[in-house]
């Protein structure tokens, strides 16, 4: 924290101050704008033009649409057991939930954008990820807008290029809060603009909305205990809300859910890539498996765990897939796969729809530079990726042995996707467990006030979207951007309705 004595004079001014300019500060910009459109209101943004937008832009844009606020909660509630949400803020945020579709479509017009049920790239009108959880009852359908990728994120974007008050500072990061200590009231922020520090008051407070902590590797060791996963999302999450809210005096809540909520996917990060590629889940064969550091396989390859954000149900309660704990993982694959199936998705996630790179479709280029490795046999394959030829010709063998048997007895694979390794030449790639996003931050109510340690509202100060999540544990597709939306509203909302400071109070 900055002490609001330290600051010899403000440098800006405005109403509002939101940092990050991913979906949540946008729909806080857009709601504090359209309840006051004089307020002043900044959005500041850590990263350069062209790689805003952040986890927004690059998800699979998947929105919850519920048509049952009890039905919601019933669900949300049983997928928390292990974490329970305060029951206050459960229901309010199902009853916002049915509510919010409207709001969507208006903001899709409003940007000439169309609103579609569905995912837009799969055939499904909603992904149901705990049936026996009530998922059914409480998911109306998944929807979203137009175009594939990043239609959510572009329609909101063009939202707030059509309310001009609404500034945006650009490679302007967020550093810390400009407090009174004693009463902890937020009077402004500390940035960094051009190498300088600068601070900036805002008259009715401000927002927080600088996502997670996925891109941010010591940090990602010190709250879950995992090394080496590389984030799917932007690499400009790395968790700077959290220290500025640690500095402020808020208390923490879910930086250890399941899996981050979001869960941790196979992905493939080649040597110089901060991101990961997020692996394709549309086969359209299933020659191919995985082996752990023991060289052999380790669970169910080709369960539908996309559906469960990659939680599998062991000993009765969803868990993370173990990708993370049985590393090194190599996907060890023949010539009918390699041909047949684009190895990752490109709908979705950072390394394809910001930086632009485009995964050949045989995956020929990705073989070229030494990505994927390539053999006439599998003794000869095992070498080039540090493993006993004998090893890792038994495990083949083992598998294409159940194939003959249409019959899993290690696993229990779907029959329908025991297709042998068998085909030259043979291929295999690392996998890497990466990560969707983390929900860790300050603890916070249904208002989007930040608490402390007391559960009190820490004066003026907002948290929304990812970083703060109400989700502690399972989640539900669509569940993150629709909840970015009712929590940056929610502070749009408190803010539009505060009384600037006290003009004695400010400098
Ligand atoms: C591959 C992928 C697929 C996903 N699919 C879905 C889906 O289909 N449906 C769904 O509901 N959710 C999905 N999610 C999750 C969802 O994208 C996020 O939870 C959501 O976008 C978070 O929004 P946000 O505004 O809180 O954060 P973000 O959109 O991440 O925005 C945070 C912004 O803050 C900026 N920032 C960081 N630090 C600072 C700082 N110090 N100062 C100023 N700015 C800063 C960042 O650059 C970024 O622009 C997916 C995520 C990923 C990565």
């Amino acid at each position: 924290m900055a002490s609001l004595a330290s600051v010899q004079q403000w440098d800006q001014a405005y109403d509002v101050v939101i940092a990050g300019f991913g979906l949540a500060g946008m729909c806080a910009a857009i709601e504090a704008h359209d309840l006051d459109p004089d307020l002043s209101i900044l959005i500041l943004e850590k990263a350069p033009e062209a790689e805003t937008g952040g986890n927004s832009r690059v998800a699979g844009q998947s929105l919850l649409i519920s048509r049952n606020a009890r039905a919601l909660a019933d669900y949300q509630r049983r997928m928390s057991e292990f974490s329970p949400i305060p029951e206050d803020m459960l229901q309010a945020w199902a009853e916002a939930m049915t509510q919010l579709e409207p709001w969507i479509q208006e903001r899709a017009k409003q940007a000439g954008a169309q609103f579609i049920q569905g995912t837009g790239f799969s055939e499904r009108d909603a992904v149901l990820e705990f049936p026996e959880f009530g998922a059914r009852e409480a998911v109306h359908c998944t929807a979203t807008i137009l175009p594939i990728p990043s239609g959510v994120y572009l329609a909101f974007r063009e939202n707030i290029r059509q309310r001009p008050r609404i500034e945006i500072a650009y490679e302007t990061p967020i550093r810390d809060l400009v407090q009174d200590p004693d009463t902890l009231e937020v009077f402004g922020v500390i940035v960094e603009s051009e190498g300088k520090r600068k601070a900036i008051r805002a008259n009715r407070g401000v927002v927080l909305a600088v996502g997670g902590f996925e891109a941010n590797p010591q940090m990602q060791r010190d709250y879950f205990g995992l090394a080496d996963v590389a984030p799917l999302g932007t690499p400009h999450n790395t968790g700077d809300g959290i220290k500025i809210l640690q500095k402020a005096g808020a208390d923490l809540w879910h930086l250890r859910n399941k899996g981050q909520s979001g869960g941790i996917w196979p992905g493939f990060r080649p040597d110089g890539f901060v991101n990961g590629f997020l692996r394709t889940f549309f086969w359209q064969s299933f020659s191919w498996i995985e082996i752990d550091a023991n060289c052999e396989r380790f669970y169910n390859e080709t369960a539908e765990l996309q559906l469960t954000h990659f939680k599998e149900k062991k000993h009765g309660q969803y868990i993370e897939t173990p990708h993370y704990r049985a590393g090194p993982v190599h996907m060890i694959f023949d010539a009918i796969t390699c041909q047949h199936n684009k190895l990752v998705t490109e709908v979705m996630s950072w390394n394809p729809v910001v930086r632009g790179y485009r995964w050949s479709d045989d995956n020929s280029a990705e073989i070229a530079k030494g990505w994927i490795v390539q053999a006439d046999s599998i003794e000869a394959l095992a070498p080039k990726i540090g493993r006993d030829p004998a090893a890792l010709k038994a495990t083949v063998e083992r598998y294409n042995a159940a194939c003959r048997q249409q019959r899993d007895d290690d696993f229990g694979r779907n029959p329908q996707t025991l297709m042998p390794v068998a085909q030259g030449p043979f291929y295999a790639i690392r996998i890497d467990p990466v990560i969707v996003c983390t929900g860790g931050g300050a603890r916070r109510n249904i208002r989007s006030e930040v608490l402390d340690h007391e559960g009190r509202p820490i004066p003026r100060l907002y948290e929304a979207g990812e970083l703060g999540s109400m989700f502690s544990d399972l989640y539900q597709n669509g569940s993150y951007l629709t909840e970015a939306m009712i929590s940056g509203r929610a502070a749009g909302r408190q803010l539009a309705a505060l009384a600037p400071h006290a003009a004695e109070g400010v400098k």
